[in-house]
């Protein structure tokens, strides 16, 4: 690539910003960073692709956030801190209108994390955004997937459903209020990333994922990994006053326990930590709520108000199966 290419313009224009945390940033061949004694990488890559994980009329600086806030959720879901970003981009076309409010989105939540974007790629293509973040956390502390036992409580972190919601209404599933539709969708594009709280459940929760697939899906990867089963009662479930409007029907049902995109933390802790727990609430103002229960066995379970189990249509977004 030439100096004078449009990339290394875009680039130049766009996307190259001092790194503070970075021995090396934008514009050699790689990036080079410092990695702390003591403490392990943590990495992580996430891919958008136009038409399967967002609207492709969606607003670029809406875009830009995401694309981030989905790779700090797993840094979140890790109990990491996030220092390094690197983002791929595949473009149609070049608008730098378009790239500049997609470039705001992101370095708006870059500054808010003190996160530096390092290094990418630049290509012509299907509209795709990759972003690999890495971060560090403690050697050993980090939450992993593997970690629930028989008898931990299940938590999750602020409340669910909204953004499910909101594409719901999108594919006429159900009717939002205009209002309510302006809200649950900023929740789908503009998702705020738990990472203060995911550090703080370092030494607290036994196993942590993010929730981005829908709720049973998530917990259901804690159960595989951890060779346990789960019970989730259905009326513990955080829900914000959109989604209390619309738990009754079908469609709203299905979009609190299957639908993705929330990006709350899903946990499990023993029930000795429900105090420390509920100060961590206090200190970082993030609801967390005991919505079930880790028991012996296999899968998820979602119990109705009589304690027996409910069954609802759809488990969660899986790219890969048939019948989703
Ligand atoms: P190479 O030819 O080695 O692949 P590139 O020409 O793709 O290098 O990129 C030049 C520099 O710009 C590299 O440091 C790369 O990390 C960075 N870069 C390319 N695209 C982006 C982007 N979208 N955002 C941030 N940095 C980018
Ligand atoms: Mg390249």
């Amino acid at each position: 690539m030439s100096h004078d290419s449009p990339e290394f313009d875009l680039i130049a224009r766009h996307f190259t910003r001092p790194a503070a945390n970075a021995v090396l940033g934008v514009g050699d061949d790689c990036a080079l960073v410092d990695v702390t004694n003591g403490m392990d990488l943590a990495v992580s890559v996430d891919t958008l692709v136009s038409g399967t994980h967002f609207f492709p009329d969606v607003d670029p600086e809406n875009l830009g956030h995401k694309s981030l806030a989905v790779n700090l959720s797993d840094m979140a879901a890790m109990g990491a801190m996030p220092y390094w970003a690197m983002l791929a981009l595949t473009l149609p076309s070049v608008d730098h209108d378009w790239l500049s409010a997609f470039a705001k989105g992101f370095f708006d939540l870059a500054d808010e994390f003190n996160v530096s974007l390092i290094g990418g790629d630049t290509t012509r293509g299907p509209l795709t955004l990759t972003v690999t973040i890495m971060g560090e956390v403690p050697a050993g502390a980090a939450l992993k997937r593997n970690g629930a036992k028989v008898g931990n409580d299940v938590w999750i972190s602020g409340n669910i459903g909204d953004a499910a919601l909101a594409i719901a209404h999108r594919h006429g599933k159900l009717v939002l209020e205009e209002s309510d539709y302006h809200e649950a969708v900023m929740r789908l594009y503009e998702p705020i990333p738990r990472v203060r709280l995911g550090q703080g459940l370092r030494g607290l929760a036994t196993s942590a994922i993010d929730v981005s697939d829908g709720l049973l899906a998530d917990l259901g990867h804690i159960c595989r990994l951890s060779g346990v089963g789960a019970t989730v009662d259905f009326t513990k479930i955080p829900l914000s006053e959109i989604g209390l409007r619309h738990i009754e029907s079908g469609a709203g049902r299905t979009a609190v326990v299957a639908g993705g995109d929330d990006y709350e933390l899903c946990f499990t802790a023993h029930p000795n930590s429900r105090e420390l727990i509920a100060e961590l609430a206090s200190v970082l103002g993030v609801p967390l709520t005991r919505i079930g229960q880790v028991k012996r066995g296999k899968g998820v379970s979602l119990l109705g108000p009589d304690g027996k189990p409910l069954k609802i249509d759809g488990r969660g977004f899986d790219h890969f199966s048939s019948g989703a």
